[in-house]
């Protein structure tokens, strides 16, 4: 069976080695030394200033919002995961939906301003695919109506735009490191920060406001990243640069033999991109229908990322004209997509694919 993505699993004599540091220390969790050890490594590693660690994505931009204390509504895309508007909810904000650019897939910059009123507290633009929003453009409306920007960067990883790390765009960008994710943790996220009296506050919030061994300073929560996450992303962070080869391979295997009638997500021209999904369009929903039945034969299962759009969720009271997103949700499917996969399979994906898309073309 072949799926969207499989989980990348590190070496595993040098994961047990860690297990066993684990286990004979006794310190399971609460900021330990691994977690420690990964925080800097992967500052280092993306070129950021603070990152704190946290125990899933979702909670990533949840902390995020409490962080900067958002109330009101935010400026957010239909066309992401959920989480991205369910956290928004979840903390009591009402998500505004923006449309889509339908070539980047990411937040139309030029459809901000338009919805913004004196609710207005934040952008949560995403990242999508990992390809860069508009961010420049974006600073500059957040900065002339004094909005806070979170990213959501749970694409993102090691995304680099104009030899920076895209990471550092907005008050706060936020990472997931879930298995399905290019850089993993089991479980996990992390939140990028610049500004240091954010990240003393960030540190608070993750850890119950507990800020001494008698003081609690404020509410918070726990949503710590434990031990054994952390060692999982240091054996992983050890085999970063062929995992990010072997990716880069097979796009391009993919786009040599895809059909040219397929429509492909355009990546800003200024990003180094992390090669982290692999979306193809197509020109409706049937033909998407017909391919995925066919590749579902044949054991392969690719997914409607991202579907439905999200101002369609039963949670959104009012309606939005949001036509690219719900165009584009309809239409496109990540295919298979991971370091280990091998030629026979691409093969075969891409045969079923053109065999639809091509003979469609002629009829
Ligand atoms: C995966 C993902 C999340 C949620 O991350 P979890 O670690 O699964 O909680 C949020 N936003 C986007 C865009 C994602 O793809």
């Amino acid at each position: 069976m072949i799926n969207v993505t499989k989980t990348f699993i590190p070496n595993k004599e040098k994961y047990k080695k860690y297990v066993d540091q684990i286990l004979d220390s006794g310190w399971l969790t609460n900021n330990g030394v691994f977690a420690q050890q990964l925080e800097r490594r992967l500052e280092e590693y993306l070129g950021v200033k603070h990152i704190v660690l946290v125990s899933n994505g979702t909670l990533a931009l949840q902390i995020a919002y409490r962080a900067l204390g958002l109330s009101g509504e935010a400026i957010t895309t239909p066309f992401t995961f959920v989480a991205t508007t369910s956290s928004l909810v979840w903390e009591g904000i009402e998500p505004v939906f923006v449309d889509i650019d339908p070539n980047s897939y990411c937040l139309d910059s030029n459809k901000i301003e338009e919805k913004i009123t004196t609710k207005t507290s934040a952008i949560v633009p995403v990242h999508v695919f990992g390809n860069a929003c508009d961010v420049e453009k974006i600073d500059e409306i957040a900065k002339s109506n004094n909005l806070k920007v979170i990213y959501d960067a749970a694409h993102a990883f090691d995304v680099r735009y104009k030899d920076k790390s895209l990471l550092n765009f907005g008050d706060i960008s936020t990472l997931s490191f879930h298995s399905t994710k290019i850089f993993h943790t089991i479980e996990g996220g992390a939140l990028i920060i610049n500004d240091d009296e954010v990240y003393n506050k960030v540190r608070l919030l993750i850890n119950f406001g507990i800020s001494g061994p008698d003081v609690i300073d404020g509410l918070g929560i726990n949503t710590k990243m434990n031990e054994f996450q952390a060692a999982m992303g240091l054996c992983i962070l050890d085999e970063i640069e062929s995992i990010k080869f072997n990716r880069k391979n097979v796009y391009e295997y993919y786009r040599e033999g895809l059909s040219k009638n397929l429509t492909f997500q355009r990546i800003n021209d200024n990003i180094q991109w992390n090669y982290s999904y692999f979306p193809v369009e197509f020109k409706d929903e049937n033909q998407l229908l017909e391919v995925r039945k066919k590749l579902n034969l044949k054991e392969i299962y690719p997914r409607r990322y991202f579907y439905p759009s999200l101002e369609t969720l039963n949670y959104i009271k009012k309606s939005y004209k949001v036509e690219k997103s719900n165009s584009l949700a309809k239409r496109i499917l990540c295919l298979p997509f991971y370091d280990s996969i091998d030629k026979e399979t691409l093969d075969k994906i891409i045969e079923i694919v053109n065999s639809v898309v091509d003979n469609d073309k002629c009829n």
